[in-house]
């Protein structure tokens, strides 16, 4: 599968995060992941979990694997890709 990036977004725990875990074939759900913020939880995926907000620290985390800069005063705008 392709990966543009060394990371996926997961949603866990209420929020959506960002793991460098290996993706199943199966997909994430129910797997538990290493999140780039440093917790170890099991990825909720359904339609609502995917409406959560961006976990701060994972957000951050992403923008340094992807090599780019964090655009402030634009929270959310960079949510659907
Ligand atoms: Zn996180």
């Amino acid at each position: 599968m392709f990966r543009p990036h060394p990371f996926s977004w997961v949603p866990a725990g209420g929020q959506r995060h960002a793991t460098t875990d290996a993706k199943p074939k199966s997909g994430y759900h129910g797997v538990r992941v290493r999140t780039l913020c440093d917790l170890r939880i099991f990825v909720e995926d359904s339609d609502i979990a995917w409406l959560w907000p961006t976990c701060p620290a994972c957000n951050e985390g992403a923008h340094e694997l992807a090599e780019v800069p964090m655009i402030d005063a634009a929270p959310g705008r960079l949510e659907l890709e």
